[in-house]
């Protein structure tokens, strides 16, 4: 791995974990372990990978190549977002779509 890489990586895996785990500790005080679950269960919608041929392809953009990324889904996922008893996994789908984004620019 050269250092392009790791930078890569590191954007990707803080965005993915260490990201949803701040905000959920600023917006959830009370509840952030919780809500930081939650948000990585948003994680999931990578199932959608598994439909792909090849599963794994590192200079493949996510967003509007699999299902569960496509523009309608980001449009459910923000109707997620603006009910309050649905926010937070809109939040973290959302947010998930935002860092798999970050990872296109790098392509
Ligand atoms: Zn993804």
């Amino acid at each position: 791995m050269d250092n392009y890489e790791i930078l890569r990586n590191l954007q990707h895996y803080g965005l993915h974990f260490l990201f949803p785990g701040l905000l959920a500790f600023y917006l959830y005080r009370n509840s952030w372990k919780k809500a930081w679950l939650i948000m990585i269960a948003t994680m999931l919608v990578d199932v959608d990978h598994l439909f792909a041929n090849p599963i794994f392809d590192a200079n493949r953009c996510s967003i509007g190549f699999h299902p569960l990324h496509s523009f309608y889904a980001i449009g459910i996922y923000f109707i997620l977002f603006l009910f309050p008893k649905t926010r937070i996994i809109g939040l973290g789908l959302l947010l998930h779509m935002l860092t798999d984004y970050l990872d296109c620019l790098w392509i």
